[in-house]
């Protein structure tokens, strides 16, 4: 789809921290984070909502979701948890009209600091923290070798 930025960000016209990609599926560091971490996950092939995404692509989205919420937990974000949230629809208040998984870290006692980033939707650095991400990545690999 020519005008929609997910797609652009998967054709590489647009920027993207990238935390993982693999033939189907694209996982990127969202751009305004309700937590560092905040991670979207996306099926390359464009479908608006979930009415337009084959099942088979809905268990790969949530596939590498489960393991980057995994991956976050043995990462030094220290998460304890995370939220995986799909928004699908306008009404469900989706702004952006291409499927996406939302996996946001959280740890214990984090209540504040989530509200917090729910109104600041502030960025930090997001180089350190997809390596951050991608380390826990590493270590949960390694647990199943
Ligand atoms: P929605 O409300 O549609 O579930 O969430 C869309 C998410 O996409 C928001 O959290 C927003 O910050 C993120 N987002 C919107 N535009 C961009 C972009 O160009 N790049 C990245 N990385 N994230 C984006
Ligand atoms: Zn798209």
């Amino acid at each position: 789809m020519g005008s929609c930025i997910f797609c652009k960000i998967v054709d590489g016209d647009a920027p993207a921290t990238k935390i993982y990609e693999d033939d189907d599926v694209l996982a990127f560091l969202d751009i305004r984070p309700i937590m560092r971490g905040h991670t979207l996950v996306i099926p390359k092939k464009h479908a608006t909502e979930l009415e337009d995404l084959p099942a088979d692509m809905g268990t790969k989205v949530f596939r590498v979701g489960h393991g980057l919420a995994l991956a976050m937990r043995r990462s030094d974000l220290d998460a304890d948890g995370a939220n995986l949230v799909i928004n699908d629809g306008k009404s469900a208040f989706q702004t952006v009209p291409h499927v996406h998984l939302h996996v946001i870290p959280r740890r214990s006692g984090d209540k504040l600091r989530f509200a917090k980033g729910f109104v600041l939707r502030r960025g930090g650095d997001a180089e350190a923290t997809a390596t951050a991400i991608k380390a826990g990545m590493d270590r949960l690999e390694s647990e199943h070798l």
